[in-house]
């Protein structure tokens, strides 16, 4: 079989799943869930992936509403990333409705159109929760989900058809001083005033940017500075956010000097400090050249216009930390003028115009997913690929 020959039986399989894709767009759309409370999501999800035939398990890594759906057990294990998490007040205005119905729409549509005899390879769906929260990718990362999937897939509805792009890695930490309480009139030698430790060390952290690479950013609040000023205060806390395009810099350079300053602050005046990270490493967007090459590739097979996208800024996404645990790409597609995060996009959701662009963005990822399995050196590459950028981190 050629490639059109297989591409034509994928498209034409991907297009029979049409209502499915409506009714995931809309009964998404009309029950907006936030992150980590998706059960209305998940049970729709995961019915009509059992009733496709999948084989679904739920809860994965500690997370009640992340699950894993997988057809066959044989080949390369290639996954199809579903969000589902809406906003407060606005529901979808991100499309995680549209995420959802793309990952179902090019799994199921790859079972059906290859039979397991004919093209050796394991498809799954994986449901990943609460990415405007708590980045539940970066969760399921961290427990090895990843870890024996050979590549994934993923799209981001928006205005424009794109091959994703870059985000930065972040790492945000609060730093909470301690010193002892004292009245601030009478007798202020006996207190250690821990406000004072957190304003040295917020002013010096701040003044060692210029001495950073320049895709840092460094930007922080003090959240506590005492309670009442006739008493020295004896517990002040501060918050950064810790940013930067590498997270291997974040991790070895920016955090040690920030935790340093603390410190040597906190010892200053007898102060003691404590660091706690209030959200997890998400780790910068690593860019799959083999898999942007396949992506655009197969925009151009559906004829679809691809344009220039400006390089994106400070941006991050838990997709990141995917890109560093296998071959994965998250692409963009078109099914809107609106802006995201808005209660227009989320409206435009469940358009003709919306469905056609999902059915287009699940063809792009299946032909692609379909790709690695006809041609395994192309996995290959790949793998390779991030192998070498692993080592290269700097
Ligand atoms: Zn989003």
């Amino acid at each position: 079989m050629t490639f059109e020959e297989r591409g034509e039986r994928l498209v034409r399989e991907i297009d029979s799943l049409r209502p499915v894709v409506e009714d995931v767009a809309k009964s998404l759309y009309e029950n907006p869930e936030l992150g980590l409370q998706e059960v209305f999501a998940v049970s729709k999800l995961t019915g009509i992936l059992e009733s496709k035939g999948f084989h679904v398990e739920t809860e994965i890594a500690g997370m009640p509403t992340a699950f894993k759906a997988q057809a066959w057990n044989q080949g390369p294990r290639i996954a199809f990333l579903a969000e589902y998490d809406a906003l407060p007040e606005i529901g979808h205005g991100c499309g995680h409705n549209l995420m959802a119905a793309v990952a179902l729409a090019a799994g199921i549509g790859l079972k059906n159109a290859f039979p397991p005899e004919e093209a050796r390879a394991t498809w799954l769906v994986l449901g990943t929760p609460a990415e405007e929260t708590i980045g539940g990718k970066v969760v399921m990362a961290e427990a090895g989900v990843f870890s024996d999937i050979d590549a994934a897939f993923i799209a981001h509805p928006g205005q424009l058809n794109s091959l994703g792009g870059s985000s930065w890695a972040s790492h945000p930490i609060e730093i909470a001083f301690r010193g002892r309480t004292a009245h601030a009139g009478g007798n202020p030698q006996e207190g250690i005033n821990a406000l004072d430790a957190c304003v040295s060390a917020y002013t010096a952290i701040r003044m060692m940017k210029n001495h950073l690479r320049d895709d840092v950013r460094l930007a922080g609040i003090i959240t506590h500075g005492g309670d009442a000023p006739n008493i020295v205060p004896d517990r002040a806390v501060a918050r950064f956010t810790v940013r930067s395009k590498s997270s291997h810099y974040l991790e070895e350079v920016v955090l040690p000097k920030v935790r340093q300053i603390a410190e040597g602050a906190a010892a200053a005046i007898g102060a003691t400090v404590e660091f706690r990270h209030y959200e997890p490493l998400f780790k910068e967007t690593l860019e799959h050249p083999v898999l942007r090459e396949l992506a655009r590739k197969n925009f151009e097979y559906l004829g679809q216009e691809l344009p220039e996208m400006p390089r994106g800024g400070g941006g991050v996404t838990d997709v990141g930390s995917v890109t560093w645990e296998t071959p994965c790409i998250q692409i963009g597609f078109s099914m809107t003028d609106a802006r995201g995060h808005s209660r227009e996009m989320a409206a435009d959701t469940i358009k003709p115009r919306a469905i056609d662009a999902t059915l287009m963005a699940a063809k792009v990822l299946a032909l692609s997913a379909m790709e690695f399995i006809y041609k395994p050196e192309l996995l290959k590459q790949a793998k390779d690929y991030l192998e070498q950028a692993r080592r290269d981190q700097n």
